[in-house]
């Protein structure tokens, strides 16, 4: 007879067969087992046939990555600790010494930073292009080029950029190119095919799954999609190595959230724009930032790639000059609904003042200050009345 600290971790469990449930178990692992050295030696893990490791996946994270490939039209997935790390292995995986990468001008801001950190000090250079511009793109492409991100709409401006152009620029000259879909979430439109005649499709979709696929405010996690298998099996290679892998604990609240996303982000959307609609209203407000109003930059192209007239809960508003830094700061302290932070698309609506003048330099071309909001959950008439308390304050 064994001991029973022995006995507790022998125990003969045995995985329910005919147990089913609406949520997959959780399988969590840093090791493997294997019945034999045989099985040891065959099994393969990139070609998803069997589980080798638990940084190469479990039951709980090969199923989400399945989900994902599904939520956004994708063939292959591989999940990274946080959105900026899968932004970090793309640009890892495919570039090198020699290289350029093409960012636009209004960029998720880490991503910048990461080119002008890492990237540079591995000699890896970057060029800016003008996010509203295809003909720009297509001006700062060079022999050294190898990538191009696309990022739609801009993270705090807010500009949807002719995304299905410069796809057609990025195949005709042979260059890969890999989108930023954290706004999109699989949801206002097809990255993978995203032109009514079909056919014009970018080839990396990144997401944060921190944003609305997690949809709870407590999880930090990135996809990055593909349809070709050489391309997925590049990132997958550096994935590896690097040593990137995902808890099974916080992938399971992911796949708790999906059957959700659809119905969060339609009411992320309506409440988003029927506030956008109202801060129009406003006499405090110089423009008010969303693809999907009609005097909002790039909204021709939100409606030309965005189909099925979708948007997430973000949008930006810019005050009159007249408004100093002060005052509108004191706007944002005055909000008690909304809360000041960075990581949107949980149910707690959020804001953040943005001195963009400083950070986009003389092209931005508007002069007062820029608040960006993301809309959670609540009730649109307690939203309403929150911001119109603090605005009457300002
Ligand atoms: C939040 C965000 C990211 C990064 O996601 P993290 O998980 O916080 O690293 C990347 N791109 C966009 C557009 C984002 O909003």
């Amino acid at each position: 007879m064994s001991e029973k600290t022995t006995d507790l971790i022998h125990h003969p469990y045995q995985p329910p067969a005919e147990f089913a449930a609406p949520q997959p178990g959780v399988f969590k692992a840093s090791t493997v087992i294997f019945p034999n050295v045989a099985t040891m030696h065959t099994r393969d893990w990139r070609n998803k046939s069997g589980y080798t490791y638990g940084l190469h996946g479990t039951p709980t994270t090969f199923m989400l990555e399945e989900r994902l490939c599904m939520l956004e039209g994708g063939l292959q997935c591989v999940l990274a600790s946080s959105g900026l790390s899968a932004i970090a292995l793309v640009d890892m995986a495919l570039l090198k010494t020699g290289d350029e990468v093409l960012i636009p001008d209004n960029v998720y801001g880490p991503s910048k930073a990461l080119a002008e950190g890492e990237l540079l000090a591995w000699g890896i250079s970057h060029q800016l292009y003008d996010a509203m511009s295809p003909a720009d793109l297509a001006s700062k492409i060079s022999s050294k080029t190898r990538l191009v991100w696309l990022e739609a709409p801009g993270s705090v401006s807010m500009e949807f950029p002719d995304l299905a152009e410069m796809v057609r620029i990025c195949r005709t000259r042979g260059l890969i190119c890999a989108l930023d879909n954290t706004w999109g979430a699989g949801l206002a439109f097809n990255a993978f095919d995203m032109d009514a005649q079909g056919g014009v499709g970018v080839d990396i979709s990144v997401q944060a799954l921190t944003k609305y696929p997690s949809g709870g405010g407590d999880v930090l996690m990135g996809s990055i999609i593909t349809r070709d298998e050489a391309l997925h099996a590049r990132i997958q290679g550096t994935h590896m190595r690097m040593g990137v892998g995902v808890g099974a604990n916080d992938a399971e609240t992911v796949l708790r959230s999906l059957p959700s996303i659809a119905l969060r982000y339609a009411a992320h959307d309506r409440t988003g724009r029927e506030l956008a609609r109202w801060f129009q209203s406003r006499p405090e407000i110089a423009q008010v930032l969303h693809p999907a109003l009609e005097d909002s930059p790039g909204h021709a192209h939100w409606k030309a790639v965005c189909r099925t007239g979708q948007a997430a809960g973000l949008f930006s508003v810019v005050f009159h000059e007249r408004y100093s830094v002060a005052q509108v700061e004191h706007f944002c302290d005055r909000l008690k609904l909304f809360k000041l932070g960075y990581s949107w698309g949980g149910p707690v609506s959020l804001v953040i003042p943005y001195n963009m003048a400083s950070m986009r330099g003389p092209t931005w071309p508007h002069k007062g200050m820029l608040v960006r909001f993301s809309i959670g959950l609540e009730a649109v008439a307690d939203l309403q009345a929150d911001l119109a308390q603090a605005l009457d304050e300002a």
